[in-house]
Parts: C-alpha cells; structure tokens; sequence
C-alpha cells in the first residue's frame, strides 16, 4: 500500500517564524539531510505564555531565529520529543535564557557494554564521496540531554490559559520517544514518531520494531484531528496515513519471513534482495531495519537465530519449529 505523504514542504521558508495555526508557530532549521528531510521543525505553541517542541539542532540561524520569534513572550515549559542531534540540542541554549522547565521521557538511554559488529561493505561507498560515515549512516545523538521534569504516558503535564498538553509516549524510534496532544485542535506532535514524507528509522539497540508498531497503534486508536511532525507537513487526515504506514512495515516483516523459508538466512542477504531497486548506500541503514524486523519476529517467536544466540546483524536465521 503507498503511503499517501502530504505534499512536500521543501518550499517552506527557512528560520522565520510561520504561522500555522491561531495557537501553532513552526521554524524550520537549515538541516536537511537524509534523515531530516527539508530541516527540523521546532513548533511553538501558544501567544504569550508559550511552549516550545523540540528548540532543534545547533545551528546560529535556527538559534537567531528562534530568539526572535520569542522576544517578548514568555517561555514557560521545553518539550522534547526525544535526543537526536536535530531535536534536543537548543534545548540547552532556551532553558539558560528563560529558565523554562525542561519536559520530556528522560535522558536517550544508554546500553553498556552493547558492541556494534563491522557489517561495512566497501562495494556499497560512494566512489565520489570521502564523507564522515558515523554522522551520514547514523542519527547522531545528543547524551547532555536530561529533563527537569520526567513526564509519563497519559499525563497532562502542562497548562496554559490557552490549551493543556497530555504525554503521549511513542517508543520504536528511540526508547524515550515523546509525542505530544494538545487539546486545542486534537493535535499530536509526533516528533519522528509519524514523519511526513518517509517512514521513520528504527535502528537497534535503541530503536525497537515491537514498541513502534504498539505505538502506531496507540497512535491509530487516538483519532487525533491532525499531527504535526517534526520532518515533513502537517498530516491532515492521519487514519489513511497511519494505517499505511503499518501496513508497510507488515508487509515488509512479511517479506522478511519468505526470505527465511527460502533459506536466505542472513541480514545481508535480505537485503539485497528486498532492496535490489535501492541505491546500494542506503543497503547498510536497510540492514539495521531489517535487523529490527528481526529482533521482533524473534520477540514474538516466529524466527530463531540459528545459533539460538540473541539476534545479531551478521548471525543467521531460520523459522521457528511450529
Ligand atoms: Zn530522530
């Protein structure tokens, strides 16, 4: 099933204050990339007692820009949907000039003792390019970050004369994801839970397939009126959007089951076949996705690792006896 993305946003201005709604500010950060898309949306909800989603990366005109879109207003919280390099960075800057309370899940969690094994492949580099691998292949992520206030699932953690916002935890894009409701306009900030024009990245060890497809549909069963991602526009009929995005990752786990019953037993080896069609330098980002699908067919007993090990990139797979 196609996904049917919202008409591209890659027109929208760069570091100026839109407005989007009577109570929805948004700023886009010059970020894009990959992973990005057109830059980081930070949201600001509200007049003049204002709550700031997601200040954004490290960047002078973001920073600039966002100075000015709050001169003279009161900052009174800082939401942040989760710790990757293009969300939370800012947050440092805005809490030391406003002193507003810091709300989010916790700090980006961290796996002692987990080691990444080597699947570089250099048929799959790009010949032009001598670029910086850990920053392209990987969301980086900003581990200075921690909250003033640890928010949990279901709490309405912020009221203003003007609207109430309600945690709404969303885990699979990292294990502290935070989206966000406010009540005003059945509104959800999705951070990268719901992206607008790709679906999200779930990379083990903090990424979690099971916890993004309980998400999703958490996300479903809420009938929100609208979301606003951090990448991408605003969803405006978000039942089709979201079913498709899950219907995509079904069918994906899907294909990753037929692969196995044909004996293609390795992360590297599905993908080469799922992914034929796609540039070979996006193969290694495909593998920890796959990786993901993986862990969760184990999870929910359909798949063991042929060494009955824990589910390794580069170990090998077979389908569970029934
Ligand atoms: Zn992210």
């Amino acid at each position: 099933m196609a996904i049917p993305f919202v008409p591209r946003i890659d027109d929208a201005p760069y570091a100026v204050a839109e407005q989007m709604t009577p109570l929805i500010q948004r700023v886009i950060a010059k970020n894009p990339s990959k992973f990005s898309y057109h830059g980081t949306g930070t949201y600001i909800l509200g007049t003049k007692d204002v709550v700031v989603i997601d200040p954004g990366p490290e960047l002078d005109s973001h920073r600039d820009a966002l100075h000015e879109a709050l001169a003279g207003r009161n900052v009174v919280g800082i939401v942040v949907t989760h710790c990757h390099s293009d969300h939370s960075p800012l947050t440092a800057w805005l809490h030391a000039e406003t002193n507003a309370t810091r709300y989010a899940i916790g700090p980006h969690q961290v796996y002692e003792g987990f080691v990444e094994e080597d699947d570089h492949d250099p048929s799959e580099d790009d010949p032009e390019e001598k670029k910086n691998e850990s920053d392209e292949e990987r969301e980086t992520i900003d581990l200075a970050f921690a909250p003033d206030v640890a928010v949990t699932d279901g709490e309405i953690f912020l009221t203003t004369s003007e609207f109430s916002l309600t945690a709404v935890a969303t885990p699979g894009h990292t294990s502290n994801h935070l989206s966000v409701a406010m009540d005003i306009d059945r509104a959800l900030f999705t951070g990268d839970h719901v992206m607008g024009w790709s679906t999200t990245v779930v990379s083990p060890p903090d990424g979690d397939m099971r916890q993004y497809f309980a998400s999703m549909e958490k996300v479903i069963a809420r009938r929100d009126a609208i979301l606003w991602p951090t990448h991408g526009g605003p969803v405006t009929d978000p039942q089709p959007f979201l079913h498709a995005y899950l219907a995509h990752r079904v069918e994906r786990e899907k294909q990753i089951v037929e692969q196995i019953a044909l004996g293609n037993d390795t992360i590297p080896g599905i993908v080469k076949v799922l992914y034929a069609s796609i540039d070979k330098r996006l193969h290694r980002p495909a593998r920890r996705s796959v990786w993901s699908h993986l862990r969760k067919l184990v999870d929910d007993g359909v798949v063991t690792t042929s060494d009955g090990g824990a589910p390794r990139l580069l170990g090998q797979y077979q389908l569970a006896p029934r």
